[in-house]
């Protein structure tokens, strides 16, 4: 199926959407959001026909749970806001490639599109350590756009991690390493 996994594009990708940018801008929100609860750093939000219909970012410590994530957040209050689990016809941004957690509920939700920024070594499952989303065993395969807005993205992550190390922030839930 590799026509499947030929449209993950990399992060000097000149083809964005506009709109990608300004949705991604708006996930970045979100995830500043999170940086000033001492939350690491990540935010997305769910689109339906060119309208913001879900947000969350990371609230993992703040709510003592590690489904916290922020892609689960926004895909939960987008079914709210839907009427509906199924997210077929939406798009979801988020600033960090999603983890096998969150890439489970994207294949679930059947989300037609994701769109994220920073890719994630260390836990990332839309084609860094896997590529879930578009796993022809699965029943559900979406369209994937890696690196939109990545730095920006990235950068927030680092300094957050960097004002942990250095005091500058008190991070929620202590610092074991993300
Ligand atoms: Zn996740």
């Amino acid at each position: 199926m590799s026509t499947e996994t030929n449209n993950l594009r990399g992060p000097t990708s000149a083809l964005n959407p506009p709109d990608d940018s300004a949705f991604m801008r708006a996930a970045l929100k979100e995830a500043i959001s999170a940086y000033e609860k001492g939350e690491v750093p990540v935010g997305a939000v769910v689109v339906h026909e060119g309208r913001i219909i879900g947000r969350g970012h990371n609230l993992r410590e703040t709510l003592n749970d590690p489904t916290a994530h922020a892609e689960m957040l926004a895909m939960t209050a987008a079914s709210e806001a839907r009427g509906q689990w199924r997210l077929d016809e939406c798009t979801l941004y988020v600033t960090l490639e999603p983890c096998p957690m969150c890439a489970g509920a994207i294949v679930n939700g059947r989300v037609k599109r994701v769109v994220y920024g920073a890719s994630d070594p260390k836990a990332g499952a839309c084609g860094t350590l896997f590529n879930l989303v578009q796993d022809a065993r699965l029943n559900h395969r979406a369209e994937l756009e890696a690196g939109v807005l990545g730095e920006e993205a990235g950068e927030l992550l680092k300094s957050f991690f960097r004002e942990c190390r250095e005091g500058t922030i008190a991070r929620r839930g202590g610092k074991d390493p993300e």
